[in-house]
């Protein structure tokens, strides 16, 4: 889930909103102001629930960024890194760069944001309840509270990736000792439960209510694809594990002077080695990279005269790894990397290899890998 706007840093995290919660924010703001706040406190004026849903759609968007900033800096604190928070159409995500360090720290970690937001919720009501406060603003508060509560239900339900599955799978972690064990269970959890809410969603359309009915497929879809992608991932990190990027890469690549013409570029190396992609070096030093894609860009008429310089793939906008690095922290950036490539430079920055997303792919389409013989497979 990445940013579509960023909204600035807390704490050093970066704190952005993906478009679909803007979508959110409009449709809040016309329920409450429209139907919730005038069945909740009848009475008031059409503007005075107007305002009440300008100041309740904000504050809720704080409490969220709450609930997920107590993740994130309990994380910090566990000494994990975090990319960024993320608000979108189900509220909040902390993106987690690298894997949990423990069972017990991915419980703490998981259990942060709803506490935040269980504080918070009675906080809100509380205040409703005990202090003596005009109608609107109580009817605000009350609201705040209550959203927060339902949230906090929703949150602990035991289906990975919700905060409740995340807590389900670190106590099977603990008891199991094996996180891949525990990461199945809990994601089958949260695909059972990600199926249940589907049907119930389309039992609930085809009886007429249509809006609620596709919240719920929608939802149920959402859990579903998520805990079939972070069991993927845990699989493919124990498929990784104990493995460096020397293993998968291929070592001495065919190269690219980048003072070579597209031309003699695509006659000398691309259809004699037919690759797609190459490392571009000048006098020695790899420069970049460059793809046939690259070359195919370029207008025919001027394959003569261009240099695969000019359309190479700079060095600072590409992935750059060093031989020895574990692979399996280096899979997630190949991953999201757009040419899904990188060159492997050693320490004095000299070309040692080129990494692409098919070489790792093929170690992982072969399932467990066999130990050597004799020797124990890596913890
Ligand atoms: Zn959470």
């Amino acid at each position: 889930m990445t940013s579509t706007f960023r909204l600035g840093r807390v704490a050093g995290i970066e704190i952005g909103i993906h478009w679909s919660w803007l979508v959110v924010v409009a449709l809040i703001t016309w329920s409450l102001a429209g139907g919730v706040f005038p069945e909740t406190n009848p009475g008031l004026s059409d503007a005075t629930y107007l305002a009440m849903a300008l100041v309740a759609v904000p504050v809720f968007f704080a409490t969220l960024l709450l609930h997920e900033l107590g993740h994130a800096l309990q994380a910090q604190r566990e000494h994990m890194q975090i990319d960024g928070i993320t608000l979108w159409v189900f509220g909040g995500v902390a993106r987690f760069a690298g894997h949990f360090p423990s069972a017990g720290a991915e419980f703490r970690i998981a259990i942060a944001g709803p506490l935040v937001t269980l504080v918070l919720g009675i906080a809100f009501l509380a205040t409703s309840v005990l202090v003596p406060l005009p109608a609107a603003v109580d009817g605000t508060l009350h609201w705040l509270g209550y959203i927060n509560l339902l949230l906090l239900a929703f949150n602990l339900l035991p289906a990975f990736p919700l905060d409740g599955g995340r807590v389900l799978r670190s106590a099977l972690w603990a008891r199991r000792h094996d996180e891949r064990e525990a990461t199945r269970l809990a994601a089958g959890f949260g695909r059972g439960f990600g199926q249940m809410l589907i049907i119930g969603g389309l039992l609930l359309a085809i009886t007429g209510a249509v809006i609620g009915g596709i919240w719920f497929v929608f939802i149920g879809w959402f859990l579903v694809a998520a805990a079939e992608a972070e069991a993927a991932e845990v699989t493919a990190r124990a498929a990784l594990a104990g493995l460096r990027v020397a293993d998968a890469m291929i070592p001495h690549p065919v190269t690219v002077d980048g003072e070579r013409s597209i031309q003699a570029f695509v006659d000398d190396v691309f259809l004699h080695h037919r690759h797609t992609a190459y490392p571009v070096v000048d006098d020695g030093r790899p420069t970049g990279l460059v793809t046939f894609r690259d070359a195919a860009g370029v207008a025919r008429s001027a394959w003569a005269t261009e240099h695969v310089a000019d359309h190479r793939h700079r060095l600072r906008d590409i992935l750059v790894l060093a031989p020895d690095q574990p692979l399996e922290d280096a899979w997630p950036a190949l991953l999201s990397d757009p040419v899904r490539r990188a060159l492997v430079t050693d320490a004095e920055g000299r070309l040692a290899g080129l990494l692409s997303s098919t070489d790792v792919m093929r170690i992982l389409e072969l399932g467990d890998r066999q130990p050597e013989a004799g020797v124990p497979a890596p913890k």
